[in-house]
This record gives structure tokens, sequence and C-alpha cells, in this order.
């Protein structure tokens, strides 16, 4: 008999949910994580006194607790987790801001709606359209790639106001340069304008404790620290896992939450790995800051969106970063967070990964703090100038989260070609989280307990 029924690969948010909704229905669930905390790209460390989460900007996919259709609510009827009891704390609203223009959204759609009719007075039917079409699409049929950009552009006929949407559609979910496909584009849409963001009560910590309780009470087992050398093979079938300290385990299914090229390698199917990495990678500068001077800079936003160009273009820097486009968010100004002495402000670049790994070790850190003195000059004509109150600050870059989470070329959204069925050529290794096709935390959530739901409950 094998050891385990299932040995999940991968300790992030779609590890996490998968080992849940396996180990709820009684199968033998090894969880294998290479670090020493869970969570993977949404986890948190600790500088300067303060608690960091390293990813968490904001949630997508609000939704009240009786809404019992919306994909938060399903996704915690899934993982047997209380939604009642999970507070959650909406955004006080964000804002998208070319040279021109502005748009401001919130949890509630028909803000966006009068601010595209007030920015765009001639698109705001055809935004109404837009929104239908968009409700009315099925994101999760089966379909070949489509442009979003041909499409939004079908909907509106106007290139800046196609812009403005689509940039934080795509920096908080795009793996593609320049265009994103359709189904994705509807997924992020209805997560970030017609759902919306929020934040748990506390911090990623208590959050990531809340699914490894859930997962230990149905019996799941997990091992942090234990990196996964090898997929072991006889012939088609896998077999067992190999660690990094040469140790097998048996098991009779294995669902990576590493990516495709990074499942290729272990298990060794053969895949083209530089195809199957995405281009898009970020570098992200936390500053702490005197919470008085955050609130000023915020002016009540949670997260901007900005471009200094109205021709702005997602693609690969061919810089160390691209400062003229960004986020900034205040992932502690939401509604009723409890005020601190400091705020976060982070901002985030695209980056170019080959530029990173080319530099000599030795200039790692001026190269770093250069590129935080040209965001804050980029970001200071959005907000304000912080430079002079900054407490402390933290910079990641592409070699940051290749290193902490095996993401190949630092490539946060995975591959551009996605594995919507989770499928492998190897009957029993299947894949979920950024590579299935669903992003962000709870996108990626999702994505485990369908995988699960789909191949490994029988
Ligand atoms: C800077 C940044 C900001 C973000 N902000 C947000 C946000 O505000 N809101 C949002 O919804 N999403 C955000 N995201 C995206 C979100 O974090 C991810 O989409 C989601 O966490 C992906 O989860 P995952 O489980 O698919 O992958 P991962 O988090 O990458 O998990 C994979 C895990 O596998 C482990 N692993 C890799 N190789 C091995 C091996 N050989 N053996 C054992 N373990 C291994 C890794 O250590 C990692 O823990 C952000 C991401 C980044 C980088």
């Amino acid at each position: 008999m094998a050891d385990y029924q299932l040995i999940i690969i991968g300790g992030g948010l779609s590890g996490l949910a998968a080992g849940i909704r396996a180990a709820r229905f009684g199968q033998r669930t090894l969880l294998l994580e290479q670090h020493s905390l869970p969570g993977g790209l949404n986890s948190y460390y600790f500088r300067h006194g303060h608690l960091l989460e390293t990813g968490l900007h904001a949630m997508t996919n609000f939704a009240r607790p009786t809404d019992k259709r919306a994909p938060l609510n399903r996704l915690f009827r899934q993982l047997k987790l209380s939604r009642k009891r999970f507070v959650t704390r909406e955004q006080f609203g964000s804002q998208i801001i070319f040279p021109g223009n502005r748009l401001a959204f919130s949890n509630d759609l028909s803000l966006l709606a009068s601010e595209v009719a007030r920015e765009f007075p001639g698109c705001s039917s055809s935004f109404s359209g837009l929104i239908k079409k968009i409700e009315d699409f099925d994101p999760f049929a089966p379909a070949p790639h489509c442009s979003a950009r041909a499409f939004l552009h079908e909907q509106l006929n106007n290139p800046l106001l196609e812009n403005m949407l689509l940039l934080p559609l795509m920096v908080y979910g795009n793996a593609e340069e320049h265009d994103m496909d359709l189904a994705q584009f509807a997924i992020m849409f209805r997560a970030l304008f017609l759902e919306g963001f929020f934040r748990p009560e506390y911090t990623i910590r208590e959050f990531l404790a809340l699914l490894v309780d859930q997962y230990k009470k149905f019996g799941g087992e997990l091992r942090l620290k234990t990196p996964v050398a090898e997929i072991i093979r006889r012939g088609e079938l896998v077999t067992g896992v190999r660690l990094g300290d040469g140790k097998e385990i048996s098991t009779k299914a294995v669902l990576s939450t590493v990516g495709l090229p990074g499942t290729a390698r272990l298990s060794g199917w053969k895949l083209d790995a530089e195809k199957h990495t995405g281009k898009m990678s970020f570098m992200e500068t936390i500053s702490l800051l005197p919470a008085k001077k955050c609130r000023e800079l915020s002016r009540g936003k949670t997260i901007i969106f900005y471009s200094h160009s109205e021709d702005w273009s997602y693609r690969r820097p061919d810089v160390l970063i691209d400062p003229s486009w960004g986020v900034v968010c205040f992932p502690d100004n939401f509604q009723g967070i409890e005020a601190k002495e400091t705020m976060q402000l982070r901002v985030t670049h695209a980056a170019d990964y080959h530029r990173w790994r080319q530099l000599d070790p030795a200039d790692y850190g001026a190269a770093k703090e250069r590129c935080s003195q040209e965001s804050r000059q980029m970001v200071g004509k959005i907000v304000g100038n912080y430079g002079q109150d900054i407490v402390y600050q933290d910079s990641f870059t592409p070699l940051t989260i290749e290193r902490f989470t095996g993401k190949n070329q630092g490539a946060v959204y995975g591959s551009p070609m996605k594995i919507k069925d989770g499928c492998t050529p190897l009957p029993n290794l299947f894949i979920a989280g950024t590579d299935q096709g669903f992003l962000g935390i709870v996108g990626s959530m999702l994505s485990g307990v369908t995988i699960v739901n789909q191949h490994l409950l029988q």
C-alpha cells in the first residue's frame, strides 16, 4: 500500500486549499513545502519589529456572507470554513490615474459606471453593454485563446479607456505580455470591478493559520522545510516523490502547485520550459511611513493604478524596472482596520528578470536602492513626495520571487499557457494554482479545490 493517497507539492494558497478539500474527504494527504512557513507568494516575514506580508495588497472577489453563489462564499463552503466568522474589511476605494484622466472605483460598480460617464461621456452606454457581456460570459467553457484587447476595442472603441481598464486587470493577474486571454480578462474584471477588494481583519499570518488548522483538523499532514527533489515514476505512472534529503515517499497521486516548468523538471515530463515561462515579473518596495503621512498620501484611497503615458503597455521592460507605470497600495487603508503608528505604502513595477540576474551580486543592493529612488520620484508625481518620511524600506525583485517560490524567472503569474483541466501527460500527476489558470489568493484557492474535486476524490 502507498504511504499516502495524495501528495501535494507546495504549501501556497492553492496547495493548502487542495489539502483541506482532499483531507476533508478522508484522503491520506501529505503536503510538502520547501520553506519554513506556508503561504508561498503570499506569506510574511518580520523586519524592523513589523510583520510584513510578502504579497497581500488586497484580496479580490469580495462578497457579503449572504451571497451564497459568490466565488468567495463557495470557496469557504468547500473548505468547510465559517464565512460568517471570517471578518472582511472592504476597501475605501481605488483609482486609475492616466495623464489626463482619472477613474475611481469601489466595491459598488455604480461608482465606476458614473466615473466612465464623467470622463468618457461618449462611452457610457457602451460601458453598460460591456458589463452585460461580461456578466453573461462563461469564462470556464473550453475555448481557444481570444484577444481581450480586440474584444474591448470592439465594445468601447476608445483606446485610452481600454488601457485604463486593462491596467489593474493585467497587473493583478496576467501572465501574457501586451494582451490577455478573454476568459482570464472576464475572471479578473468580475473579481476586481464587479466584486471588489477586501482584506482579512488581521494579517495573512492569521489567515494561513486558519487554513493550516483546518487542514490538520481533517487529518492532513504538513511538512515544512521539505523540498521535493523528484517526482518518481514507473513508466507513465507516478509512484512517489524523492525529497531533498534523498528519502522516498510513495503515493497514489501527486498534485503539484509549483508551476508547469517546475513540475516538468521534477517529473521528467518533456516541456518547452522557455515557452511556458511568463515574462512578467515585478519589483515591489514596501515603505513604512508615519500613519499621518501615509493617510495624507493616500487621500482616502486603498490602491492607485497609474501610468504616466496614455499608450501604456504591459510588457517586460528593457531596463531593471519600469516606474513609468505601476501600483501604489496602502494595505492598512481598508475600512475598519485599526489605526497604527506606522503604515505601509507598497509600490509595484514591472521588472526584467534577466537584467537583475546579470548584475554582479556585489551591485545588487545598490541597484535595488537606485530603483527604489527612481520609483519614489515617479510615484511622488502621483501621490506626493515621501522619501524623507520613510521609517523603514524593503524591496524584493524577480530574483527574490524566484528564490522563495521556485517560480521560473520570478514569473508571478506563471506560464502564459494555462492547463485548465489540471491534467498532465502522466495520468496521476495533476497541477493546480497559478498555471492551472486561476490567479490571486481567492483564485488560486479555488483552483486547488476544483482540481481535487475533478480528479482526486474517487
Ligand atoms: C508581490 C505580489 C503581490 C501579490 N498581491 C496579491 C494580492 O494583493 N492579492 C491577490 O489576490 N494575489 C496577489 N498576489 C498573487 C498571489 O499571491 C498568487 O496568485 C497566489 O498566492 C498563488 O498561489 P499558488 O499556491 O498557486 O502558488 P505559490 O504561492 O507560488 O505556491 C507554490 C509553493 O510551492 C513551494 N515549492 C516550490 N517548489 C517546491 C518544491 N520543489 N518542493 C516543495 N515546495 C515547493 C513554494 O515554496 C510555494 O510555497 C501577489 C503576488 C505577488 C508576488
